[in-house]
């Protein structure tokens, strides 16, 4: 029978980076995965260029039914960390926007310099190799695996979310948590496109699609402003992966299409300004034209500034500061960025990752009910939470 002193599944971000701190400290690490290739979500990261971790992370930028769960791992391991490894591997990187830091090249050198790591310290990685059972000694875990069976002190579920099952996703974790007698709060897909039905709004997304604007998007008490970007499916673009995190079935969503004004207020300056411009003409200054075109097909029919009524002022203001937009649902699991839900941090310790139900066992990364917004903060909990558990296992 193999021996470890850490079995890790999951060859993801958390499970790389848990697997060659833990081989660091002397640790004998043997890191199993299903996929026939190492940190497949890493590759596709960013379109392509990974958005490897965010200038400002913090706490806030994390969704979880417990929401103190994060602070410890991201205290300890925190962005200015990985930046430093980034920098000693040599791998160029920019600032995009908002904090967010991508490869300059591509997502493999992230994945490069994480594989290296494994090696300098002696880290196994066995791929294509799927692992069919799980059982509890006193201490330790018996894994019966493509391998055969492989016995460990501890063990380490890295196996990610629901997201991209062509990645290699998989419930899994899922599965090992409750066989242990965790809770696994329900799942559903974030960071997503919303898909629309109603066939006005569904015929406008066809017309406009390809088209971003900046807005403030608006759900349960949450806002982003970022770009809406249309698509023949629907809405899509960073204001929208943001605020799918926040949106439920039946939710709809409040956009401003202006944000930088007071959209009734801008109306009415504007009226008094330039009373003789058409409509039409006046928010294809701010729009792009055909945009312009379809706000104005849709109710508005365009007249110069001066024939407008208070009334209708105020409802063309609506339209275009707090539009109210009902989605038919969101793009699932396929194109979901990451999995909201998971396993209930409750009954993990926030300092060392390990189950309170089950000595040995721990859950980093995705698995975890921790979700971050997007802009790096998914990775930045992979690589804290990985750190966090590689302290103990
Ligand atoms: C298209 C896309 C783009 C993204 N871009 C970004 C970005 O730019 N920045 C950012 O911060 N986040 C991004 N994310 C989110 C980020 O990729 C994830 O949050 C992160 O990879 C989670 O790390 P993890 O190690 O927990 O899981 P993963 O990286 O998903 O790794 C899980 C591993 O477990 C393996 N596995 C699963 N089931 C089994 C099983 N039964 N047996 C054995 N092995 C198994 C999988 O093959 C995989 O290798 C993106 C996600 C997607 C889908």
């Amino acid at each position: 029978m193999l021996q470890a002193d850490v079995v890790i599944v999951g060859a993801g971000a958390a499970g790389l980076m848990c697997a060659f701190n833990a081989a660091a400290r002397g640790r004998r690490v043997l890191v199993l995965d299903h996929a026939n290739k190492a940190g497949k979500k890493i590759l596709m990261s960013g379109g392509g260029r990974c958005n490897f971790t965010n200038l400002y992370t913090e706490p806030a930028n994390f969704l979880s039914a417990n929401p103190h769960f994060c602070k410890s791992a991201l205290a300890r391991y925190t962005q200015w960390d990985f930046i430093e490894l980034v920098a000693r591997h040599g791998v160029p990187y920019h600032e995009k926007k908002l904090g967010q830091l991508f490869c300059d090249h591509k997502s493999s050198d992230i994945l490069a310099l994480l594989l290296a790591e494994c090696d300098r310290y002696g880290v196994d990685i066995r791929l294509q190799t799927p692992v069919q059972d799980i059982q509890r000694l006193e201490p330790g875990y018996r894994l019966q695996t493509g391998l055969g069976a492989v016995a460990c002190q501890s063990l380490v579920i890295a196996t990610g979310g629901l997201s991209i099952p062509t990645l290699g996703a998989s419930g899994f974790g899922y599965q090992v948590a409750r066989q242990f007698g965790h809770q696994v709060l329900p799942t559903r897909a974030g960071l997503v496109p919303f898909t629309v039905t109603e066939p006005g709004l569904k015929a406008m997304c066809n017309e406009l699609s390809g088209t971003s604007v900046e807005c403030r998007v608006s759900c349960n008490g949450e806002s982003f402003r970022e770009n809406l970007l249309f698509t023949h499916r629907g809405l899509s673009g960073p204001a929208m992966l943001q605020i799918s995190s926040y949106w439920q079935p039946g939710d709809l969503l409040e956009i401003d299409l202006l944000p930088d004004h007071d959209a009734l207020a801008w109306l009415a300056e504007q009226q008094a300004a330039r009373p003789n411009i058409e409509l039409k003409t006046l928010l294809g200054e701010v729009f792009t034209r055909k945009l312009a075109g379809l706000l104005v097909e849709q109710g508005l029919a365009s007249r110069p500034l001066r024939q407008y009524t208070p009334g209708e002022l105020r409802a063309l203001g609506e339209r275009l500061g707090a539009w109210q937009v009902q989605p038919a649902g969101t793009e699932g699991y396929r194109t979901a960025e990451v999995t909201l839900g998971g396993v209930d941090t409750r009954e993990v310790s926030s300092k060392t990752m390990e189950s309170r139900l089950a000595p040995g066992l721990y859950f980093i990364g995705e698995v975890l009910d921790v979700t971050g917004h997007l802009g790096g903060f998914n990775f930045q909990w992979a690589w804290a939470s990985g750190y966090a558990a590689a302290q103990y296992v």
